[in-house]
């Protein structure tokens, strides 16, 4: 073979070579990018003091039956009696019975500052108010663990038949009646009643 065309060959061949290195280094900054971004979407999705899923999280969310929804009774009489710090700790026990009592194919969510909303999937209205009961049962054995009360109130909706947005407007109006009605209990909103 010619000089020439040994020389244009080892010049291909290290083309290929260093192509083949750029691929490698592009396939491991893609991995590396890609972990970045499930980080991201982590932290983006998650509420900082609980590690409960926060309400951003919930733009992708369906197939749920029953909805509930808890608000923490009196908490501010709670942060202002013992302190900013010890309602922090409220909320983050509460959020571990929260996580310890679903079923892994529910879905919780820090709704806002006190308040939470729980995702239930396979059960009717009456599954979702005695779930909700045993978790009102189990936030008030917290008080023991803190020396004062601690209780919530509840209000139960269901999906199936509701946009998203009206199964927690339906959910919060029967949490309101669980307040009004003497708080720490839970109420189901009732369709058939509304209409
Ligand atoms: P109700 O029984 O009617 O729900 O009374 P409440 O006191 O629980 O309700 P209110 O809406 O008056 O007060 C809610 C309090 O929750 C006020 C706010 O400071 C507190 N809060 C909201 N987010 C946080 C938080 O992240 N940490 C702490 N410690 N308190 C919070
Ligand atoms: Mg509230
Ligand atoms: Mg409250």
């Amino acid at each position: 073979m010619e000089h020439s065309s040994k020389l244009i060959i080892h010049k291909l061949r290290s083309k290929v070579i260093k192509l083949k290195a750029d691929l490698l280094k592009a396939k491991l900054e893609n991995r590396k990018l890609r972990k970045e971004l499930a980080t991201y979407k982590e932290m983006a999705y998650k509420d900082t003091l609980t590690n409960l899923n926060n309400r951003r999280s919930l733009e992708s969310i369906s197939d749920y039956d029953c909805l509930i929804l808890g608000d923490i009774d009196h908490f501010k009489i709670i942060n202002d009696t013992y302190g900013h710090l010890v309602g922090d700790e409220v909320l983050v026990e509460i959020s571990s019975v929260f996580k310890h009592f679903v079923r892994e194919t529910d879905y919780v969510c820090r709704w806002g500052g006190e308040e939470f909303l729980i995702f239930l999937k396979n059960c009717d209205d009456e599954d979702a108010y005695g779930k909700a009961n045993l978790l009102r049962e189990k936030i008030m054995e917290l008080s023991d663990e803190f020396g004062f009360e601690i209780t919530m109130s509840f209000g139960v909706s269901n999906l199936s038949d509701s946009t998203l947005e009206d199964a927690i407007k339906n959910a919060d109006e029967a949490m309101y009646e669980s307040k009004h009605n003497g708080r720490n209990r839970v109420t189901v909103y009732q369709l058939e009643k509304k209409k």
